[in-house]
């Protein structure tokens, strides 16, 4: 259910409602929109009784969600969802494309700085890396875990970007809140309830990627997972699925971004890293995904993807990260979208290029 306030509703009339919900034994999640607040209802198994809803002051309408997803749903917020970060001008969903880079893993403080001092002058506003890796071997490396945090801790000191990693269980994960600014679910996690739950509790953004089978529905109830506990500030993240195609690593599925559009307030961020799995398909891929609608791009820069301890094949060289900043930068308007580049303190060149 959903009570969509009158534009001219009160802060008092909209906690009224609020509490008047709370009385009913259900959860209100306030939703400011630009013209009116709506009040969405979770925790009720059936029909809500809307008659005493819709004769509270300041109350519009009461109307039902018929969408398995609720809070995820643009039924409940017409708006696009702009996730911002406070004291700075970064910020993933509307008008101005965000971009994500950096390895797959934090290797080392050298590995991190030299990648994320090329990636900034590039004009990415985020550095991802992992310190916590999900692995297909138990062999494989695993992440340095706290080491990797600090790492990007210093990074975003030094480079003034926004950090995102992934947190791998629901041991980790206040640690990894600790230091990141998103915190990344990733796709073998996106239906690891307990952990989106506990990351629902947080109040930093949560960035959820496709799981390697999920459908639409399945994505967006992972996002809901989230915010019925009160976190609304989730990130989508298509990175591809599992198909018959052998020639790439996955099947990025870019007809998603319009259909998650369609049916989400959410924003909606594409990997053509893990989205392909080769270097060579990435730069293609993220100019495609722009195109087709995404709020950005989260992308896999190494400055020696050769020695990479993870997800070499699929890392671009930072030379090829600036080409790639600089073609979405030409495709941004046809979408009606921008590129704002960060201004950086020029960064020494490094090692990499091609
Ligand atoms: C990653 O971003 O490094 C990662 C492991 O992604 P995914 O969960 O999409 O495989
Ligand atoms: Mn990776």
């Amino acid at each position: 259910m959903l009570v969509v306030m009158k534009a001219q509703a009160t802060e008092e009339e909209i906690q009224a409602v609020c509490d008047h919900i709370v009385q009913l034994g259900f959860r209100p999640h306030p939703l400011p929109g630009a013209q009116r607040t709506a009040i969405g209802i979770t925790g009720n198994q059936g029909e809500v009784n809307r008659g005493n809803l819709e004769s509270l002051s300041g109350v519009a309408e009461v109307i039902r969600v018929s969408k398995a997803y609720k809070l995820a749903s643009r039924d409940v917020k017409e708006e696009d969802t702009v996730v911002r970060f406070a004291g700075s001008d970064a910020a993933i969903g509307g008008r101005n494309l965000a971009v994500i880079a950096g390895p797959c893993s934090i290797e080392s403080r050298e590995q991190a700085f030299a990648i994320a001092g090329q990636v900034a002058a590039a004009g990415a506003q985020f550095f991802r890396g992992g310190a916590y890796k999900p692995r297909t071997s138990p062999y494989a490396f695993q992440g340095l875990g706290l080491e990797a945090l600090k790492i990007m801790a210093e990074v975003r000191e030094r480079f003034g970007l926004r950090i995102v990693t992934e947190a791998l269980d629901t041991e980790t994960l206040d640690l990894v809140a600790e230091w990141a600014d998103v915190i990344q679910i990733g796709a073998r996690n996106m239906q690891n309830f307990t952990l989106l739950r506990k990351a629902g509790l947080l109040r930093k953004p949560v960035l959820i990627k496709r799981g390697l089978s999920a459908t639409l529905e399945e994505f967006l109830m992972a996002a809901e997972y989230v915010m019925s506990e009160g976190n609304y500030e989730v990130i989508l993240c298509e990175r591809g699925v599992r198909t018959f195609a052998d020639h790439a690593r996955n099947t990025l599925d870019l007809s998603i971004v319009p259909a998650l559009r369609h049916a989400s307030h959410l924003p909606i961020l594409v990997d053509p890293s893990h989205g392909t799995g080769r270097r060579d398909c990435v730069l293609p891929m993220a100019r495609a995904a722009v195109a087709a609608g995404a709020d950005g791009i989260m992308v896999e820069v190494h400055d020696h993807p050769e020695n990479a301890f993870s997800d070499g094949p699929q890392s671009i060289y930072p030379a090829q990260f600036a080409t790639m900043m600089h073609e979405i930068e030409q495709i941004a308007p046809i979408v009606a979208r921008t590129l704002a580049r960060r201004v950086t303190a020029p960064v020494a060149a490094g090692a990499g290029g091609k």
